[in-house]
């Protein structure tokens, strides 16, 4: 007797699901992506982005738990959670995950959920330069001053919190990248391919062929 088949009704439901996880979201820079290239960030916003709800509902899951984590912390005391914060000028859009009150300090907080190999990179090398730029970014929307970054190892749970200050000089490049990006949004032009972009980075890159026809036509 057969109990498991895989057919239409399986299959169907499997391609809704599928359908369902797609959501498109509107031409805004978003403050996890700031260091990648130029000309990336403009495709992205062109072409629309997609985000994929199972990935969304699995960062909200870490944030929650976190914010349970943190409010049950002694001395510390969860002041906002899931915060929206945006810049016009620059069409960066994005979510403060956590915002707390430690030590008579206010923090914004960011939970990245990584693999063990990562984690132990970080352990050896520090933190990594875009989440760097991404807690920046979110002191500067909050009109805060410092930042908590929260690693947590997917595998094992282990996790590793460090401190984040304000760099005004971060917040300026961000601003004048940013800047530039929308202006060059507006106008529809696209900016010259960046001179330290490595060949692999390029390569792996979504937009490598439209890029290159691009590049090549000019
Ligand atoms: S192919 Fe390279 S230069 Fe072009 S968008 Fe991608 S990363 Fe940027």
């Amino acid at each position: 007797m057969t109990v498991v088949s895989k057919g239409k009704i399986t299959s169907k439901l499997s391609d809704l699901v599928r359908e369902g996880c797609i959501t498109e979201i509107s031409s805004v820079f978003r403050p996890d992506s700031l260091t990648e290239c130029d000309r990336r960030l403009l495709y992205h916003c062109k072409n629309k982005q997609t985000f994929h709800k199972s990935k969304m509902l699995h960062n909200k899951a870490i944030t929650d738990k976190w914010i349970d984590l943190l409010s049950t912390t002694k001395g510390v005391r969860v002041v906002e959670k899931n915060v929206v914060v945006a810049d016009a000028n620059c069409n960066i859009n994005g979510v403060i995950d956590i915002i707390v009150d430690f030590q008579d300090k206010i923090f914004v907080v960011k939970v990245k959920n990584i693999d063990s190999l990562v984690f132990d990179k970080i352990k050896t090398n520090g933190p990594r330069r875009k989440d760097v730029f991404e807690v920046q970014a979110y002191i500067w929307l909050s009109e805060l001053e410092e930042g908590l970054l929260v690693y947590e190892d997917i595998g094992d749970q282990r996790f590793d919190i460090l401190h984040i200050e304000k760099s005004k000089e971060i917040i300026k490049s961000i601003e004048a990248k940013f800047g530039d990006l929308v202006r060059y949004q507006v106008s529809g032009r696209m900016p010259k391919k960046p001179e330290n972009i490595s060949r692999e980075y390029c390569e792996s890159c979504e937009y490598h062929k439209i890029c290159s026809e691009s590049l090549s036509s000019k």
